[in-house]
């Protein structure tokens, strides 16, 4: 159940709805947004008259949302959000790039990779402190001593921190270290943990499962949003098909399709979406002209001796060059994208 109060609606009418719904049963979701609120309202049962409500003052229309997902539905917030992480915004105008390693592995390899990303106009700092690893033999990560090599890095080159979490134990110290609370492909259904980021007041970041269809993701979103946390942003990371030319099938058109669906902000992994580094530049290029609102990708100083992910890693130069380009794109769908040489400490941030 949607209800689009009237623009300049008053407060005490917004109330009177508000009551209303709860004396119906239904848990409310309120959107403040530019020029009209939207009450979202999440409920027993979905054969109610819209009517009932329609005759409210105040209100403009009341609709039955029947997509199984309602506050993530574009209804709900017909503009689009607008997440702002620190000075950082996504969903609006400009292009934000998180970059870096695929695993924190030492202070040395995130201090560079920082100098490296700050210095090409990225927003973000990545990099995964608990790693969910196919092998249990393989590099798990570095846990606390990771996130604060990463929080220490991005205070010193002004960047923001996006990192996985994994658990829900893990939750207090990714609140801690993060900006941003990436959750990964492999838990996009852990329920149990959406549900506890539910009640976290920090912006999470849902990457789609690896069989997941768009339905199931923006299920998923809901699970956080309908705990209260109503600020997801979600990203396309590929899919696993019958291709095996490259590491996952980079779901392009789910781009556009989430964009139509859902008002969450929506970014790209052309990394994990191809495995493969000499198509990540293409990948971003298209992600971007597909309508993504940023990137995610892997850069390290060293990539043939990463711990984790080497071949689907960025070079630095190769990073530098995918901004130029993500630059050009931006500019020709009527976007912005901070260009390369950016230093988020310099005097003027140049936005192209
Ligand atoms: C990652 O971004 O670090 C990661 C593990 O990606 P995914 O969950 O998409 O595999
Ligand atoms: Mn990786």
């Amino acid at each position: 159940m949607l209800v689009v109060m009237q623009e300049g609606a008053t407060e005490a009418q917004t109330e009177a709805v508000i009551d209303r719904l709860v004396e119906m049963g239904f848990t409310v979701h309120r959107s403040t947004g530019v020029r009209h609120t939207v009450l979202g309202g999440v409920g027993p049962q979905d054969d109610f008259d819209p009517a009932v409500l329609e005759v409210f003052d105040g209100v403009k229309e009341c609709h039955r949302i029947v997509s199984p997902y309602k506050l993530a539905s574009r209804h709900f917030n017909p503009a689009g959000s607008v997440i702002r992480v620190g000075e950082v915004e996504i969903g609006g105008l400009e292009i934000v790039t998180m970059a870096g390693p695929c695993s924190v592995e030492s202070e040395e390899q995130i201090e560079r990779c920082a100098a490296i990303v700050a210095s090409q106009g990225a927003a973000f700092i990545r990099g995964g402190a608990f790693k969910p690893r196919s092998s249990p033999y393989s590099f798990q990560g570095l846990g606390e001593r990771g996130l604060r090599i990463l929080r220490n890095a991005a205070d010193r080159h002004g960047l923001l921190v996006v990192s996985e979490v994994m658990d829900q134990v893990q939750i207090p110290l990714l609140l801690q270290y993060s900006d941003l609370l990436q959750v990964g492909a492999r838990n996009m259904q852990n329920f149990n943990l959406l549900r506890e980021l539910g009640r976290v007041r920090k912006p999470i970041l849902l990457k789609r499962g690896i069989a997941a269809t768009v339905e199931e993701l923006l299920l998923s979103a809901e699970y956080i949003m309908s705990g209260g946390n109503y600020e997801v942003i979600l990203c396309e990371r590929g899919i696993r098909t019958f291709e095996t030319s490259t590491r996952n099938t980079m779901d392009i058109s789910a781009i556009p399709v989430l964009k139509r669906l859902t008002h969450l902000p929506v970014l790209a992994d052309p990394s994990h979406g191809t495995g493969k580094r000499d198509y990540v530049i293409p990948m971003a290029r298209a992600a971007v002209a597909a309508g993504a609102d940023g990137l995610l990708v892997e850069v390290h100083p060293d990539p043939d001796h990463a711990l984790s992910d080497g071949a689907q890693t960025l070079r630095p130069e190769q990073f530098g060059e995918m901004m130029r380009e993500i630059s050009a794109v931006a500019r020709a769908i009527g976007r912005t994208a901070r260009r390369a040489d950016f230093s988020p400490r310099g005097a003027s941030a140049q936005l192209l």
